[in-house]
């Protein structure tokens, strides 16, 4: 039984399913429909936080890779959890990595909600106190506006019979036209549309039904205008997958660049690739979470430390390939050249010190107003991981800099 038809089970079984007058929602419901729509969402990740701790047990706590329940955070920064699901999990997209896709090999049971089944499955969930928000994403079908259509008349019921307030994720369809794009904008608190992969013809590799130009920038600029004029709560996003076919860390992390810069994404997720059976990539080896990882911290340290484009390519090799290492020590064993002392550099030279990050830079800056720092205690105090600054500081004099120090790290 999977985690999310366990929640389903127990959500029936509290008697948590009555909504308003209108009597239970799962009797009539098959069990296995919630299943597969949310297994369905297996490839559109969109975590907030990601993790190389690989989780192969059922029945444990914890594990990020599950569909059902996934969790985000909101425009103000709380967590929130929310059930994840398709509304349809057919497809005409021929995605080869993708179980919903026209090229999977296998057999499986077409399923779709009716916007009504989908909107009262989600408030029972929320009222059963296991989710707070949905993320709505969908197969689409020859007319991606009809599945849109139905997609927002479940957000429509939310809103305005149950008055839900909660938070909605909406995965915009590729191709999907702007009227339905504009109506979506005015209901969820975020959209997004998954790029998948940095160019057009790593695309083209992957399906040939989609077009990235036409079905997918156009639609994110759509949003991004949309955005501009009346607002989004929180904002667009969008999801790559990493390594299916062939594409570098730094071709990723340079279509990122644009999706920031042009598109002004609040967020960029990371999906690694690994290969689903029966799907036309089953074969292909899947490539290692850390992959994932490290892209998700040369992320942070773009958008959130704010490092220079130059400064984070430091972290990629010659072929554009990140390894796996902190990409802020690899930045940092190849671009400072002495080392710092925490009583006079500034903020921005302090956050480039591997164990420093924003909330330590500031405290090391207002406590030396008042105090001069001379022993890694002091540091440790003011929340620095001291094991990985102290090759990079100079403190008291230097007494613990020492350029062994500072190759043994090179080396770890
Ligand atoms: S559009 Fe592609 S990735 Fe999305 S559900 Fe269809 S086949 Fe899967």
């Amino acid at each position: 039984m999977t985690s999310l038809e366990k929640i389903v089970r127990l959500t029936n079984q509290c008697k948590y399913d009555q909504i308003g007058d209108e009597g239970t929602v799962f009797e009539d419901i098959d069990l296995s429909k919630i299943d597969a729509l949310g297994q369905g969402t297996k490839h559109d990740i969109c975590t907030s936080s990601s993790t190389t701790r690989v989780v192969n047990e059922n029945n444990v706590l914890g594990d990020v890779n599950r569909s059902g329940i996934c969790h985000s955070f909101t425009a103000n920064g709380r967590c929130v959890s929310m059930f994840k699901t398709l509304f349809t999990n057919y497809c005409t997209h021929d995605c080869k990595y993708c179980q919903n896709s026209t090229t999977y090999k296998g057999t499986k049971n077409i399923y779709s909600y009716t916007p009504e089944e989908l909107a009262k499955i989600t408030i029972s969930l929320y009222k059963g106190n296991y989710i707070e928000g949905l993320f709505l994403s969908s197969g689409v079908s020859s007319d991606e506006d009809l599945t849109t259509e139905k997609m927002i008349e479940t957000l429509r019921i939310l809103r305005d019979r149950y008055k839900f307030a909660g938070y909605i994720h909406f995965k915009i369809l590729p191709g999907v036209s702007y009227e339905y794009i504009k109506q979506a904008s005015e209901i969820a608190d975020r959209l997004s549309v998954n790029i998948e992969t940095p160019s057009n013809n790593y695309l083209s590799e992957l399906s040939s039904t989609k077009n990235y130009v036409s079905d997918l920038l156009r639609r994110q600029n759509y949003i991004k205008k949309l955005e501009s004029k009346k607002g989004l709560p929180a904002g667009q996003t969008t999801q790559l997958v990493v390594g299916a076919c062939g594409e570098s860390d730094l071709d990723i992390f340079k279509r990122v660049l644009k999706e920031y810069k042009e598109m002004m994404l609040k967020r960029v997720y990371y999906s690694v690739f690994n290969p689903v059976t029966m799907t036309a990539l089953e074969e292909m080896l899947g490539q290692p979470t850390w992959r994932e990882h490290r892209l998700y911290q040369i992320d942070w340290l773009y958008r959130v430390y704010k490092f220079s484009e130059n400064e984070v390519k430091i972290a990629f090799d010659e072929n554009g390939f990140l390894n796996n290492k902190d990409p802020k020590l690899n930045i940092a064993l190849n671009s400072l050249d002495k080392p710092i002392d925490p009583n006079d550099a500034s903020y921005e030279e302090l956050l480039r010190v591997p164990g420093i990050g924003p909330k330590s830079a500031y405290r090391i800056v207002n406590y030396r107003k008042k105090n001069n720092i001379h022993k890694r205690e002091q540091l440790l105090n003011l929340g620095v991981g001291v094991k990985k600054a102290t090759p990079f500081l100079k403190i008291n004099g230097g007494e613990y800099t020492k350029i062994d120090r500072w190759i043994e790290c090179k080396n770890q």
